[in-house]
């Protein structure tokens, strides 16, 4: 987004409905210097102000963050522009979501493995002893596996391998599910069949 011209074109619309930077910022409940901001480029309206500024402006948020009152016959390609970067940022959230539940997954499952070497090693300790070792050692991994089914079901889509419908399965499903990897045997909800369902990132 270029902010310089967004700030030209809100300082042009202030002007074409007759006010001065003081009362618009008076009208939004701000101060001058934050619409000064806006003008310069310096800063951008947040969204809880947007919405009002762009109705007293008279302008669509669409003209407001292309900086020019788009026209009908762009307004589609415009629209498509912000709604592209909106899915490539919702991708790049998911990628480091999976990424995150990876590490994740590692880190809780450790304790585990260490265990049970240490068991495995100390096979004087008393028998309960190295039961409850071994017990408390999941602790971490169950405490996880929650977190980590709601990453798998809210990253990305699950696509069906009967029908290719790609969607986001509820937490229960995701959670019922038996899985290879991140490919797990659900229903569709769209063809209604069962298939093991590949994790996508997109919508093919
Ligand atoms: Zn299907």
């Amino acid at each position: 987004m270029d902010q310089v011209k967004i700030g030209k074109f809100i300082a042009d619309r202030r002007k074409s409905v007759d006010l001065t930077q003081m009362q618009l910022a008076e009208k939004l409940g701000l101060t001058d210097r934050a619409i000064s901001k806006w003008e310069t480029g310096k800063s951008l309206p947040d969204s809880s102000v947007m919405l009002q500024l762009c109705d007293i402006l008279k302008i669509t948020v669409n003209d407001l963050l292309s900086g020019e009152v788009v026209s009908m016959e762009n307004y589609q390609e415009k629209n498509d522009e912000m709604l592209i970067a909106m899915l490539k940022e919702k991708e790049e959230k998911d990628k480091m979501l999976l990424r995150a539940e990876l590490i994740i997954g590692i880190v809780s499952f450790l304790p585990l493995l260490l265990a049970t070497i240490f068991v495995a090693y100390n096979q004087s300790l008393a028998e309960w002893k190295r039961g409850v070792i071994v017990l408390a050692s999941i602790v971490p991994f169950l405490i996880a596996v929650p977190f980590l089914i709601k990453i798998e079901q809210k990253a990305g889509y699950y696509k069906c391998a009967e029908c290719g419908h790609c969607y986001v399965p509820t937490f229960k499903s995701v959670l019922k599910a038996p899985h290879m990897g991140l490919t797990r045997k659900m229903t569709c909800p769209n063809c209604g069949k069962k298939s093991w369902q590949k994790k996508v990132m997109t919508k093919e």
